[in-house]
């Protein structure tokens, strides 16, 4: 079922969540995983995390390939949809729960409120229902949870350096599936970026919290761990960041030679003044030819002011 990896050539990708337009801070993640796959020679993917039906706009997925041409992407191979993908992750999860790796529940958000302590990322999920789901339980809604060990996952974020996070303690067993059904990111993401061969992630520093649950279930499948680079994201003046929930403008296919221009100026890189560059195909010959990572901002979030 799943594509055996070619570990000696980098694959790298992005993957958007078709819930609104492409906006700058988006297109940063999009810029520096293009500049980080085109600086190694390797092939660059895209994939569109649909997974949430009702969250997908109508017209996203094509005004995002669109843009990204307009662009100047070009991406290797065939878009892959989340949506294509549920049998894949639907025997994941039964080969977790076989090997009781997994666990139903059917806490609802009331008992959760009532017996979860609240930590940083939410409800530390206290174990409820892993000896199984109580009898009293009224509810026939069931998620899936999958056991999170109380080793603490350590790695190294090529720009953050060392990180570390004790998953039991921080947010406890996560959900995998939910109980309308729809896959959690964390699954789906993990079963995809095996499934393209993946060897390389850069994304928004705003996922690095993510990874350790990534590494922790690419372990518990006994998938190869790629490397991860997360990148500054864009905020506005109130520290927000920049989201298709608050708006942050359309990218405009029109203005693609600027927009990359100012992904490379907030991507830390130094571009020449514009002038140099007679065409967006230039720029972005100059901007894979320089790719600097020891450039990049180091500061999680930086303020983004819209033109
Ligand atoms: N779909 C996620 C987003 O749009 C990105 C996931 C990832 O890069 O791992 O924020």
């Amino acid at each position: 079922m799943l594509n055996s990896l070619k570990l000696n050539t980098y694959r790298g990708r992005f993957a958007p969540s078709p819930s609104g337009s492409l906006h700058f801070g988006s297109l940063l993640a999009a810029t520096a995983s293009y500049l980080d796959a085109k600086a190694h020679q390797g092939d660059w993917l895209l994939r569109i995390e649909d997974l949430d039906a009702p969250r997908v706009q109508k017209g996203a997925i094509s005004a995002i390939l669109n843009v990204l041409e307009c662009h100047g992407f070009k991406w290797n191979e065939e878009v892959l949809y989340q949506s294509q993908r549920l049998t894949a992750y639907q025997t994941i999860t039964e080969q977790l729960l076989k090997r009781n790796k997994a666990y139903f529940c059917a806490c609802s958000r009331k008992i959760l409120q009532q017996n979860s302590p609240v930590g940083h990322y939410g409800f530390i999920y206290t174990g409820t229902c892993r000896q199984g789901i109580h009898a009293s339980n009224p509810s026939h809604l069931r998620s899936v949870r999958v056991l999170s060990g109380s080793t603490p996952i350590t790695f190294k974020d090529r720009l953050y350096g060392a990180c570390k996070q004790n998953i039991a303690q921080a947010i406890g067993d996560f959900v995998i599936k939910r109980s309308d059904g729809v896959f959690a990111y964390q699954l789906a993401v993990v079963i995809d970026d095996y499934y393209q061969g993946i060897t390389d992630i850069v994304r928004g520093y705003d996922l690095l919290d993510n990874t350790a649950r990534q590494l922790y279930l690419q372990k518990l499948l006994n998938f190869p761990q790629p490397h991860y680079l997360h990148i500054p994201i864009a905020v506005d003046a109130q520290g927000n960041k920049l989201s298709k929930r608050n708006l942050a403008k359309a990218l405009i296919g029109q203005h693609a030679f600027d927009n990359i221009y100012q992904a490379l100026i907030f991507l830390g890189q130094n571009p020449p003044p514009q002038h140099n560059f007679s065409q967006l195909d230039d720029l972005w010959q100059w901007a894979i030819m320089h790719w600097n990572i020891n450039t990049l901002p180091q500061q999680g979030s930086l303020l983004y002011e819209s033109p």
